[in-house]
């Protein structure tokens, strides 16, 4: 038989002899005498690994996903064919000449965002939304210090986000909490007392993280201006207000956004995400470099502030992700206004749905997402909510946050979003009904879950900090 590899040139793979490879200038004493012995495994065994991996994790494709503060909606597919595109697919260094395209996308993706916070300057750069605030309570930060305004403080709701004094005491401020009234809102009093001339911003998010809007954001901004402070918003919860308010017309002076929660790019997992910051006029200066600039006639990377905090990251920012959430800005057009009435609406309907079985501490419309509490299940039944999330794990649903906000007692926080269908989220109800039923008649069935999933209860301390990443089953 004709050997048809024989006269091939092209399949010939490269094998380099020991004397081609000339290692003379690394110091003997460091070189290995006897092969490394790494593990081998052939390459389909490796694929059938991770595709069993993939098979038994959770994911928005396979499953509805209220992960409150998270608004993890459906990721359109479209995005990925385009963030694939040859043209896309350049080197972060490409000369600005040699970008225009790309350079022309994020500028306009910059545009888009101005317009939805109603802000006048943006940085794409931070890569996610701590990141974004991590930034912004920096950009706050230069700008006292260039004013030569000593200030220390920086004030934050009890119902915040965690990440929110992480950033502002990483960025070296004091953080003073403000409590909520009865209302879930920010205390105006209680602000009012903490309110000194040394405070230098107050960081919130609106809709709060109880899924309420703060109904005296107006006040709040006035009395922070009135005594010199800025006021940071924390735009992880921009699905809810798009199109219908924005944190420009609240009062606030700086605004992160999570591109990968409203504007529909995959999130968890570790990334990559994108949390642009947006700030007005005055902290134009400010921003991290290089912002992205047209000069009438091409796109480039302007390295030009003058008070700049300098870099926060690599390159521009996460270009992918910006592709991702251009093309669904695009898509969506004027309807992002629908889309937050509609993850309002299905807030809504699921809060009134399960009112009668779970507490609703705060009993106010919601907006995009809305917090239950299992106190009464934990009481009477000695089912806590954490078995509750579980549970829903039989039910090919994954838990809603829990434990979260603080200070709701066995807190659930739900938030569906606009792109689950009227057929899903009733289906949700009903499981989440029947819970509450078991809880009450078979409570050990609760307690005992989850049932069905590849791993059973597991020992949440331990597992972070022990995590058994072995190949072996
Ligand atoms: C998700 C979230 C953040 C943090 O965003 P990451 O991208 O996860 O860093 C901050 N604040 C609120 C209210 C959030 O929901």
């Amino acid at each position: 038989m004709k050997n048809i590899f024989e006269k091939s040139q092209d399949i010939e793979g490269i094998t380099f002899t020991d004397e081609e490879i000339n290692l003379d200038f690394i110091d003997k004493r460091f070189l290995r005498k006897d092969p490394v012995g790494l593990p081998e495994i052939s390459e389909v065994e490796l694929l059938r690994h991770y595709k069993e991996l993939s098979d038994k994790n959770f994911c928005i494709e396979k499953g509805f996903y209220p992960l409150g503060s998270c608004t993890m909606k459906y990721n359109p597919k479209v995005n990925e064919l385009l963030a694939g595109l040859d043209g896309f697919n350049l080197h972060p260094s490409t000369a600005d000449e040699d970008a225009q395209g790309c350079l022309e996308l994020m500028f306009k993706l910059q545009e888009a965002l101005k317009k939805i916070t109603g802000m006048q300057s943006v940085s794409l750069q931070p890569a996610a939304g701590a990141h974004g605030e991590l930034t912004g309570m920096m950009v706050i930060k230069k700008y006292f210090e260039v004013k030569g305004d000593n200030r220390k403080k920086v004030i934050i709701p009890d119902s915040a986000h965690g990440t929110n004094p992480a950033s502002a005491n990483m960025c070296g401020f004091e953080v003073v909490s403000v409590k909520s009234n009865d209302k879930g809102q920010v205390d105006i009093d209680s602000l009012k007392e903490v309110l000194t001339p040394d405070v230098a911003a107050i960081m919130m998010t609106n809709p709060n993280t109880l899924g309420l809007f703060e109904e005296n954001v107006l006040e709040i901004s006035k009395l922070m201006h009135e005594n010199g402070s800025l006021l940071y918003y924390d735009g992880a919860n921009l699905n809810a207000i798009m199109g219908w308010t924005n944190p420009y017309l609240m009062g606030f002076d700086v605004v992160h956004v999570n591109l990968h929660k409203t504007f529909s790019t995959p999130h968890a997992g570790g990334g990559p995400g994108a949390g642009p910051v947006c700030v007005r006029e005055e902290l134009f200066e400010y921003l991290p470099v290089p912002i992205i600039d047209f000069d009438g006639e091409k796109y480039y990377r302007n390295y030009n502030l003058k008070h700049t905090i300098g870099k926060v990251r690599a390159y521009a920012g996460s270009f992918g992700i910006f592709v991702r959430a251009y093309a669904y800005i695009l898509m969506m057009g004027r309807d992002l206004k629908r889309v937050s009435a509609d993850a309002v609406l299905n807030a809504n309907y699921m809060k009134e749905k399960l009112r009668d079985y779970y507490e609703l501490p705060y009993d106010e419309q919601c907006m995009h997402e809305f917090v239950l509490s299992g106190e009464r299940h934990h009481k009477e039944y000695g089912v806590s909510t954490l078995n509750i999330a579980k549970r829903l794990m039989d039910f090919k649903y994954h838990p809603p946050t829990v434990y979260f906000p603080l200070i709701v007692h066995e807190a659930m926080m739900i938030e569906p979003t606009e792109t689950e269908s009227r057929e899903r989220l009733d289906d949700f109800i009903n499981v989440m009904i029947k819970i509450s039923e078991e809880s009450k008649n078979n409570s050990e069935i609760v307690k005992s879950a989850p049932h069905s999933t590849p791993v059973k209860k597991v020992d949440e301390v331990k597992a972070a900090r022990y995590p058994d990443l072995n190949f072996k089953e």
